[in-house]
């Protein structure tokens, strides 16, 4: 049998943090062969997430990689490719400090009864405390007869599947793509972590009963996770304990104090919380966080921040002191803390309390406000998504439609190409969530940097400059007609757009218009029903922008993607940070190719968007639009300060 080892140097950003530990678990299932991760002496099995995250395998570590087994081969391969590609398995939750950050620690109150810990999520709270201090589980071991270890054994079992049910279950009714569902997916990967519940029957096959077994296998593992000096990896102890601790309270038939009865605006007073407690109470109830434990970048932190509850961890208060406290106030900015604040600190808070609404429900209005300039332009500003696990970030967010949805991330990362139902049905549900807003889809724009799977692309020096995007696509029918009918199909929503990448010239618009033609002729004489769209294609290219007057009698619309302008003009890899200096939407060389094409598409009655990173950019907003830019599409987490920069026009 194969066993085969290859070191390799980690490009993963952040190292094997959750989200790719948990990401290179499943491509380790997916292979029958042995699979092991080794860094500094230690190894862990590829098929354990927490295992994997305790090496603590950072950004350019060596490691080394074994697989054993049949198809030890191709699962190296794959594992390589992995390790090697900086944003595989979806990026780790944000790991910097917000402002405020970690804090000198204060034992004792200073003159104004002022406490400090970890400010962890911004915002100020003054409310009734609410003491969360659940007794600890037995985990003095109490030894079980061998005949009764069987039944000891299917009672973990059978604990184990009712935690993970109930988490499954949360995970399914979280937003898709929000920070709640991640941490809910990332719990759920050390509940079912296979050698985490194996150590745990490891134990009580020796005699031990299941509780202390389950909560003794999870200390040691947490205590594993805070040895580690990365602060993202030390928080992960949290998951683990609390994943025991569910664990243990389903063996014994307990539960943890009603936490969905938290009164309205309460700030929860505990030594540690867990994301799960907070997730278990009821979004909008909580009016602040105030914990002992806890860091900045732990899960609770990033819950809280996500669902905007101000959040003080690491207080150096005592449990005492917190428990006899009757009103808390805190500020998640600074980190301070009050524990019955004397009214003088309480006017102050309410001040600040005050603020805060004020500009949140400033940004806020603004989500159902017309994006239109002082002087009565209208400019559209629309989301750019890759999935549609982001539709309702967007809408969330006000989006007046989709201005890019890049496709590629269909394309990428899987083992096949996608077919033209799966297509259609991705399309589909784009459209009909945001009409009667237009929803622009960029065909597939992939490239040699970007291998996908089923698509053979040769070596190339400079694949930036190679065979990519529409060049491809025109040579590659078998890719580019399922794409082109599966959004035939879903135009009959109404409000379907297509856009062409990477164009030089008018003859590949014409080419593709060919195309479009023959799987129109091919849908009709199947008898299936379809529609039709715009066509528009990205100004990404120096020669579609001298060409833009040409191009404009062609197309629909233009949208211009400042990005790859911006490298492409300047020279410029968007990559490089050595060549950064250089990388500027507002250098004069690129606004001057702006304003031609803008003017290009006056002349010609077509609209003109901006879909590149540059469309976010409070200070170059004002320019864009004095070019005669109409619609701006950015992430769909800057539209609301968009459209503030718009209105103040
Ligand atoms: C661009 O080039 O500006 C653009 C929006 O496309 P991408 O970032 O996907 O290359
Ligand atoms: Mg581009």
């Amino acid at each position: 049998m194969a066993v085969l080892t290859r070191p390799v140097v980690v490009a993963l950003r952040d190292g094997l943090h959750a989200r790719p530990a948990a990401q290179m678990v499943q491509l380790a299932k997916r292979f029958a062969a042995t699979l092991e991760v080794e860094r500094g002496g230690r190894r862990a099995s590829a098929r354990s997430a927490v295992k994997l995250m305790l090496l603590g395998v950072q950004e350019r570590d060596e490691i080394v990689l074994h697989a054993e087994g049949e198809d030890a081969a191709e699962a190296l391969e794959e594992m390589v490719a992995f390790v090697s590609t900086p944003g595989a398995g979806q990026e780790a939750p944000p790991r910097a400090m917000p402002a405020g950050g970690e804090r000198e620690v204060a034992a004792t109150p200073d003159a104004d009864g002022r406490l400090r810990g970890t400010g962890a999520s911004e915002g100020t709270a003054v409310g009734p405390a609410f003491a969360f201090f659940p007794e600890a589980l037995p985990e003095s071991p109490q030894m079980v007869p061998a005949e009764a270890l069987p039944d000891e054994l299917e009672r973990h079992g059978a604990a184990v599947a009712a935690v993970n049910a109930a988490l499954a279950h949360r995970h399914a009714a979280a937003v898709p793509g929000s920070e709640e569902s991640a941490i809910l997916a990332a719990l759920l990967e050390v509940a079912r972590d296979e050698e985490l519940l194996a150590d745990m029957r490891a134990r009580i096959g020796r005699g031990i009963d299941a509780v202390a077994a389950t909560l003794m296998a999870g200390r040691e593992l947490a205590e594993g996770f805070e040895r580690l000096e990365d602060p993202y990896l030390r928080a992960r102890a949290e998951d683990v304990r609390s994943v025991a601790r569910q664990i243990g309270l389903a063996l014994l038939g307990r539960a943890d104090a009603a936490l969905e009865e938290v009164p309205h605006g309460a700030i929860i007073l505990a030594d540690e919380l867990a994301a799960w407690d907070l997730a278990r109470i009821p979004p909008g109830r909580l009016g602040g966080i105030l914990c002992r434990q806890g860091g900045a970048t732990s899960h609770l932190a990033i819950m809280a921040r996500a669902q905007g509850i101000p959040a003080v961890l690491a207080c150096p208060a005592s449990v005492e002191a917190l428990r006899a406290a009757h009103v808390v106030a805190l500020d998640g900015r600074s980190g301070e803390v009050w524990l019955d604040p004397a009214p003088s600190v309480r006017e102050t808070l309410a001040a600040r309390i005050a603020d805060e609404r004020r500009a949140r429900e400033a940004l806020e209005e603004l989500r159902d406000a017309p994006s239109v300039t002082r002087d009565g332009r209208a400019i559209q500003v629309a989301a750019n998504l890759g999935a549609v696990a982001e539709i309702d970030a967007a809408r969330r967010a006000g989006a007046e439609g989709v201005g890019l949805f890049r496709s590629e991330f269909l394309f990428l990362a899987r083992r096949s190409l996608p077919d033209e139902q799966e297509q259609f049905t991705v399309y589909d549900t784009l459209a009909r969530a945001f009409a009667p807003h237009a929803v622009v889809v960029r065909t597939l724009d992939v490239g040699g940097d970007k291998p996908v799977a089923g698509i053979d692309f040769p070596h190339e020096d400079n694949p930036f400059l190679g065979w990519r995007g529409l060049r491809m696509c025109l040579e590659r029918p078998d890719v580019f007609k399922p794409q082109l009918r599966a959004l035939l199909r879903a135009a009959t929503a109404g409000n379907l757009r297509v856009m062409l990448p990477m164009v030089v010239e008018a003859e590949e618009v014409r080419a593709a218009r060919t195309v479009i033609e023959e799987c129109k002729a091919e849908l009709k004489a199947e008898g299936v029903p379809h529609g039709d769209f715009a066509l528009g294609i990205m100004i990404e290219t120096p020669a579609a922008a001298f060409l833009a007057e040409e191009l404009a009698r062609e197309v629909d619309f233009f949208s211009i993607g400042t990005n790859d302008l911006t490298q492409y003009i300047m020279a410029a890899d968007r990559m490089n940070p050595r060549v950064a200096r250089l990388n500027r939407p507002d250098h004069p060389a690129v606004l001057r190719a702006i304003g031609a094409v803008c003017r290009a598409a006056k002349g010609a009655g077509i609209p003109v968007t901006v879909c590149g990173e540059a469309a976010a950019k409070p200070e170059m907003i004002p320019l864009l639009i004095g070019l005669g830019v109409d619609e701006l599409s950015m992430s769909p987490a800057s539209i609301l300060q968009a459209k503030r920069s718009i209105r103040a026009l």
